[in-house]
């Protein structure tokens, strides 16, 4: 007797609204004072690519960076 299951296709949604969640600093370390500080800089100048590049390193406290 087959019972074939159909499993309903749950929405996946991707956090495209990358302003809305980005890391914070984490208090006391140099490394992430420093990331968003230019952060602020290049956010302040458009530059998106280095905003995100930022991002992606604070969320690597502290693996990313020393
Ligand atoms: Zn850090």
């Amino acid at each position: 007797m087959s019972d074939p299951k159909t499993y309903p296709s749950a929405p996946v949604e991707l956090p495209l609204r990358l302003d809305d969640l980005e890391p914070t600093p984490v208090e006391g370390c140099a490394s992430c004072t420093e990331l968003a500080k230019v952060r602020d800089w290049a956010r302040a100048g458009n530059d998106r690519t280095t905003v995100t590049d930022c991002n992606v390193f604070l969320a690597r406290h502290p693996e990313g960076h020393e």
